[in-house]
C-alpha cells in the first residue's frame, strides 16, 4: 500500500515552513506596510509565492486543476526538492535508467543520495527485468523517468511506465520536458489513479522560455503541499511569471512555432539521411536528434571549428551527437557545414 507519510523524510514531516508576511494576509487592496519592502518603484513588492495566476493560466491551457500545480524555477529546482523531500541524506535510494539526463545524478550527488541506473535496452527501452529486484528496496524512494528520454530523443513504452508506477511504493517522477514534441498524451491526466506520480515539465522547450526559469510540477495535493513547504518562500521572480503567463495567452504562436520545429526536424533528418559523415539517426519524439558518426570528438570539433555547436554526446552514447532541431537558416548551416566535412565519412 502506498503511504505518502513513509515516504517523506521526518525532518521534512514536522517542518514548520516559513510563513510571509502576504502569507498571513491574502488580499489584493490595502496599504501594505507588511514586508519591508520599498513603497517606491515598479519592482518593489515580493511575487506571489504561490504563483496564482499563472497556475490559473495553467490549469485552463492543461485541463489540470490548480492545486495539483508546482512552479519551480526551472524543472531542475523540482528535481533538486524532490530529493529533499524524499530522501535522507547517505542513506536513501533513487534510481534512473541511462543514458539520461544529467540532473537526477547531479541532484543525487548534492543531496548526498545514490543514485542507481539501469541501463536501457539497444532499443533505450526499460529492461523490466533488471528492474524487478529492486522495486521492493525500502531505501529506494524515487524512480526518475524521463520520456522523451534526453539524450536519447524516444519515449518509453507504456506498459513498461504503467508497470513502475503499479508496482514501486516509492515515487516515480516522470519527466516531460519534451512531450509537447511528442504528440503523445502527458501522464499529468492519471494523477488520481496513481497517488505515487509526479509530472515534470518546462517552460524551457516548447514553450519558449528557458532563459525566464520556469517549470512545472504536477502531483497529489499531499505532494505539493511538501514541495512548498520545501520551496524557498519567493523562488519565481514576477518578471518570470509575468513571461510565462504571457507566453500561454500567445497560445497560437506557440503551437505555430512547434508545428514549425517538428516540420524542420523531418526535413533535417531527410537532410541528414543523405549525408555519408551520419551513420544512424535515432528515432526521435523530441525537438533534437541523436545521430551516430564515427568519431564524435572529432566531428564534434569541427563543427565548432565551423561555429555551429552540438552536444557531443559520446560519453554517454558511444560516437554520437545531439542535434538540436534550429530556425531553417540554422539547420541549413548545419548541414551546409556537414556537407563541407564530405571526405571526412570514417573520421
Ligand atoms: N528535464 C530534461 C529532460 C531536460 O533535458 C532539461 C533541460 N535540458 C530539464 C529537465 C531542465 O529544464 P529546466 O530548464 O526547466 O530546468
Amino acid at each position: 500500500m502506498f503511504d505518502l507519510k513513509k515516504l517523506v523524510r521526518p525532518n521534512i514531516l514536522k517542518l514548520q515552513p516559513y510563513s510571509s508576511a502576504r502569507d498571513e494576509f491574502k488580499g489584493n487592496e490595502g496599504v501594505f506596510l507588511d514586508a519591508n519592502e520599498n513603497p517606491f518603484g515598479t519592482l518593489n513588492r515580493y511575487p506571489d509565492s504561490y504563483q496564482k495566476k499563472l497556475k490559473e493560466k495553467l490549469s485552463e491551457y492543461n485541463g489540470i486543476n490548480a492545486e495539483h500545480l508546482f512552479i519551480g524555477n526551472g524543472s531542475d529546482e523540482i528535481i533538486d526538492l524532490i530529493y529533499r523531500v524524499f530522501c535522507n541524506p547517505e542513506k536513501d535510494k533513487a534510481l534512473t535508467f541511462t543514458p539520461t539526463f544529467g540532473m537526477y545524478q547531479v541532484a543525487a550527488d548534492i543531496n548526498d543520495v545514490e543514485l542507481l541506473k539501469l541501463p536501457l535496452n539497444d532499443d533505450f527501452q526499460i529492461n523490466q527485468n533488471d528492474l524487478k529486484p529492486y522495486l521492493k528496496d525500502e531505501k529506494l524512494k524515487l524512480i526518475f523517468i524521463c520520456s522523451p528520454n534526453n539524450p536519447t530523443g524516444n519515449c518509453f513504452n507504456k506498459k513498461d511506465i504503467e508497470f513502475i508506477l503499479e508496482h514501486f511504493e516509492g515515487i516515480v517522477i516522470i519527466d516531460e520536458a519534451y512531450a509537447d514534441f511528442s504528440g503523445k498524451a502527458s501522464w499529468n491526466t492519471l494523477l488520481s489513479k496513481y497517488p505515487n506520480l509526479i509530472v515534470t515539465q518546462t517552460f524551457s522547450k516548447a514553450l519558449g522560455l528557458a532563459a525566464a526559469r520556469i517549470g512545472i510540477g504536477f502531483a497529489s495535493t499531499e505532494i505539493i503541499q511538501l514541495l512548498n513547504n520545501v520551496k524557498l518562500p519567493y523562488n519565481i521572480s514576477v518578471l518570470n511569471e509575468n513571461a510565462a503567463i504571457e507566453a500561454l495567452e500567445n497560445n497560437l504562436t506557440l503551437k505555430a512555432n512547434i508545428k514549425t520545429i517538428l516540420e524542420e526536424k523531418e526535413q533535417l533528418i531527410q537532410e541528414l539521411k543523405k549525408l555519408k559523415i551520419i551513420k544512424k539517426i535515432y528515432p526521435s519524439d523530441a525537438n533534437f536528434l541523436l545521430v551516430e558518426v564515427a568519431d564524435a570528438n572529432e566531428l564534434y570539433t569541427k563543427l565548432v571549428d565551423q561555429k555551429v555547436i552540438t552536444r557531443n554526446r559520446n560519453s554517454l552514447v558511444k560516437n554520437s551527437i545531439r542535434i538540436t532541431v534550429g530556425k531553417p537558416d540554422e539547420n541549413e548551416k548545419l548541414i551546409k557545414a556537414l556537407t563541407d566535412l564530405t571526405g571526412f565519412e570514417n573520421l
